[in-house]
């Protein structure tokens, strides 16, 4: 048996309709951009690997860095103890952070750190006395899986089950073009009646809503208005950060900045799995007492795992370097080009590119969003050309490792360009 039909026997799919999917691709090695199958054939990487990959796979620094910290020091509790990955990496994130952040909290993904996002939000105003506990967000937002992201999250297929258990939410419509006087309004309005403890967003990019985006100014602002009215900030950057927006972070692209900001993903260059949670210091003051009850009560087993921190470390210093920031700008810059080339084909509702992010939504008579079918036909036209997207409904869209060269950014273009033909 091979290791697609042993799977079968064995696994359970994140995202996967096992009834109907087709039998999963099994990768016994890559390389770079390139995804080895066990059948000989290999695949470009267009998507990142679920957004996380940034140097390419199996990058030898990190793995080596990966490796000497794990023959040190594997794992110990965070709680009484602490170690130099976790601090130094907390000090190079302080130090490049868009906001006034202070106060680096580890946890295990992103979801994880969304939740711990809204637990620190939630519980600095219980600390303070104050009555704010309801959350501000988007309504096509997603942040995650677990209970809490799935609440600030849009209600949709993907948490109905669940919908009677998750929490009330203030959800207003995104500031897409068209309705953003509407949206600034609708903020206005709600707070000048309510007192929420947050507003979460997704800064510019709604990544798995399509890659829709919206307007730094109309964010800046609605960010500006939540500060006069004592409403905490959080910037869920878990896809957005480090370069994916062609800034280091979305929120560079901002006059205002969040308070609070979760990060995942690209963190460790997509090699091992850790989130982070930066909170300002006045946030951080809010949990100090000699009352045992104002502790931040959260915690992972495998909070600040040394392995995990050390990648995001080797991961920072590979995007320090000249050469990773030019390749980032030169994505950038064939995304533009591409996207100028393809405006008014007619098999295309909208375009969207921001940094090294390209979306193109083909238009449809079906469900637009998630649940359209076309996705399975995307995917199967691009496997048989060796490349790996991972469509969003009837989203295409390609967010590249750092690492593609551009005669390889070239072949996804000219293959994109292919599906539009046919
Ligand atoms: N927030 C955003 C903006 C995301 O895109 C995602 C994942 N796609 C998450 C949170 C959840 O991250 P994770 O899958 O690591 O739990």
């Amino acid at each position: 048996m091979n290791l697609s039909q042993r799977d079968k026997a064995v696994i359970w799919h994140p995202f996967t309709q096992a009834q109907t999917a087709k039998d999963p691709i099994a990768i016994v090695k890559a390389e770079g951009i390139w995804l080895y199958a066990e059948d000989g054939q290999r695949y470009l990487d267009g998507t990142s690997s679920w957004w996380v990959n940034a140097h390419g796979h199996a990058h030898p620094y990190i793995a080596e860095q990966i490796a000497q910290q794990a023959a040190q020091l594997e794992h110990i509790i965070f709680a009484g103890f602490t170690h130099e990955p976790a601090i130094l990496l907390a000090e190079k994130l302080i130090a490049v952070l868009p906001g006034n952040q202070s106060r680096i909290f580890y946890s295990d993904n992103g979801s994880t750190s969304v939740e711990v996002a809204l637990k620190m939000a939630l519980q600095y105003n219980f600390n303070k006395g104050e009555e704010r506990t309801k959350i501000l967000a988007f309504s096509n937002a997603y942040h995650g899986d677990t209970f809490g992201a799935m609440s600030v999250g849009a209600r949709n297929a993907f948490n109905a089950p669940f919908g009677k258990l998750l929490f009330e939410v203030m959800h207003v419509d995104a500031p897409e073009q068209g309705n953003e006087e509407r949206c600034i309004e609708e903020f206005r309005s709600i707070l000048s009646i309510e007192k929420p403890a947050a507003f979460i967003f997704e800064p510019l990019v709604q990544g798995a809503n399509g890659m829709r985006m919206h307007s730094a100014n109309v964010l800046s602002e609605l960010i500006a208005l939540c500060r006069e009215h004592g409403v905490l900030t959080i910037a869920d950057e878990v896809f957005t950060g480090f370069y994916r927006t062609g800034k280091r972070f979305a929120c560079d692209h901002l006059t205002h900045q969040p308070d609070i900001m979760c990060l995942s993903k690209t963190l460790t260059g997509g090699t091992l799995p850790l989130g982070v949670t930066a909170a300002p210091e006045f946030v951080y003051e809010a949990f100090l007492s000699n009352d045992k009850y104002k502790t931040f009560f959260h915690g992972h087993s495998f909070t600040a795992n040394p392995i995990a921190c050390r990648a995001a470390l080797a991961s920072f210093e590979l995007l320090q370097k000249p050469e990773c920031l030019i390749n980032i700008q030169q994505i950038v810059l064939m995304h533009q080009q591409f996207a100028d080339e393809l405006k008014g084909h007619p098999r295309i509702t909208e375009i969207r590119i921001l940094g090294t992010i390209i979306a193109i939504e083909l238009k449809t008579d079906e469900e637009r969003g998630y649940m359209n079918p076309v996705s399975e036909h995307i995917t199967e036209f691009f496997l048989a050309r060796n490349i790996y997207l991972r469509p969003l409904g009837n989203v295409i869209y390609c967010t590249p490792p750092y690492i593609i060269t551009e005669s390889e950014l070239v072949t996804v273009h000219n293959a994109i360009r292919a599906y539009l033909e046919q």
